[in-house]
């Protein structure tokens, strides 16, 4: 026996049924059974029992070959939480030094970005001010669309700020009244997926605190990280709310439709795995996007696009592969957009679609819900 890697009830869920075997897409590449969610739990309790020695190198292929996709658990007759294992799993395999060097890089990345946020920021203003800058304005009354109580505050997300801040302008224009604070923090879902489970579960608690009232995202990954430490009723997804609101007779989020040379526009949905698979969101933004278009099924939405976080980084020619394959679906659908609803999704994407040389366009479903509403009024 060795230390304790895993939490003892959640590894002695699995009934080695094999249920999630033709939902896992590493096996379907392999055939191998390693590769698979059982095989992989078998690994963990080999690990757990000392069977194995802590570094063999199956565990540790198998704990980075993993996509962290989830599509497991769904399937699973006997509800392992296989990514509280996966995490665990990492927590240990990838301590300190043995963590991939792209994963700490990345995570190196988000501290830079808090500090330089408090720099900038103490540069700016004196401490009272920044103090209160730091609250969430409260949601302006008479909101026209009455969407901000309880108490709602948008996350940013820190690469989604870097890489796509079109995501969270067109969330807010969604979401009129909703506050949205600067000088947010990390949600820690970055950290939680490679191996440092104690950050994780801290960034999120911070930005709980730093964030009263429902945290709402644009991004799936960073929705069931912080669902999974704040607790589901602090946090909605943007689709969620909207799709919520839309069932209210309040004014709903689209109005008119998204057009392309003069007819309504077709588009598809990557899900976001964590998303669907870890909260159970996959309806709602279909619903919200066959609003404003002509929505079109891909035949693999559910199953994962390869950028599983860090994976896309970390095992570039796998990741490549499970792209290359989405690429020519979505190509085949002669679909005019395919839409994700997580920013790590839309950045392989539209990587994909640009070495295909595609003239499918890659976009957040906040944006073109938000394309909908300006194509209604010009
Ligand atoms: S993880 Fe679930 S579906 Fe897979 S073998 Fe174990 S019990 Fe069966
Ligand atoms: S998380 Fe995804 S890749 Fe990993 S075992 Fe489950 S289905 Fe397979």
């Amino acid at each position: 026996m060795t230390e304790r890697v895993f939490d003892p009830e959640l590894l002695s869920r699995c009934i080695s049924c094999g249920f999630c075997l033709p939902a896992c897409p590493t096996y379907a590449a392999t055939g191998d059974e390693a590769s698979s969610p059982r095989g992989r739990i078998n690994l963990m309790r080999a690990l757990q029992n000392g069977d194995l020695d802590p570094y063999d190198p199956t565990l540790t292929e198998q704990a980075s070959q993993c996509l962290g996709c989830r599509a497991c658990e769904p399937v699973c007759p006997a509800g392992v939480e296989y990514g509280q294992l996966l995490e665990q799993w990492r927590d240990h395999q990838w301590k300190g030094r043995r963590r991939p060097l792209t994963a700490r890089a990345l995570m190196l990345v988000t501290r830079l970005r808090e500090v330089f946020r408090v720099m900038g920021a103490v540069r700016r203003l004196p401490g009272a001010v920044l103090r209160k800058a730091r609250r969430p304005r409260a949601p302006s009354t008479g909101n026209p669309v009455g969407v901000a109580t309880p108490e709602a505050s948008l996350m940013l997300g820190c690469f989604e700020q870097v890489l796509f801040p079109e995501v969270s302008r067109a969330a807010r224009q969604l979401v009129p009244g909703i506050a949205a604070p600067t000088g947010q923090g990390c949600c820690g879902a970055l950290h939680a997926h490679n191996g440092d489970t104690a950050a994780g579960e801290r960034l999120a608690h911070r930005l709980g605190e730093d964030l009263p009232g429902i945290i709402v995202t644009t991004s799936g990954g960073c929705a069931a990280h912080l669902a999974s430490v704040l607790g589901r009723d602090r946090v909605k997804e943007i689709s969620e709310l909207l799709a919520e609101r839309g069932e209210t007779d309040e004014p709903t989020t689209p109005a008119g439709e998204v057009r392309v040379d003069g007819r309504r526009a077709r588009v598809t949905l990557q899900d976001s795995c964590h998303l669907r698979n870890g909260l159970g969101v996959w309806k709602e933004p279909r619903t919200l996007l066959g609003r404003v278009a002509d929505y079109v099924e891909l035949p693999s939405a559910a199953g994962c696009c390869g950028a599983a976080g860090t994976y896309a980084l970390l095992r570039p020619r796998e990741s490549r592969r499970i792209l290359d394959a989405k690429i020519r679906e979505i190509e085949a659908a002669g679909v005019d957009y395919v839409v994700a609803v997580n920013p790590g999704c839309l950045r392989q994407l539209q990587t994909g679609l640009r070495r295909a040389r595609s003239r499918v366009k890659a976009v957040h479903m906040a944006e073109l819900l938000t394309q909908a509403t300006d194509d209604t009024h010009h």
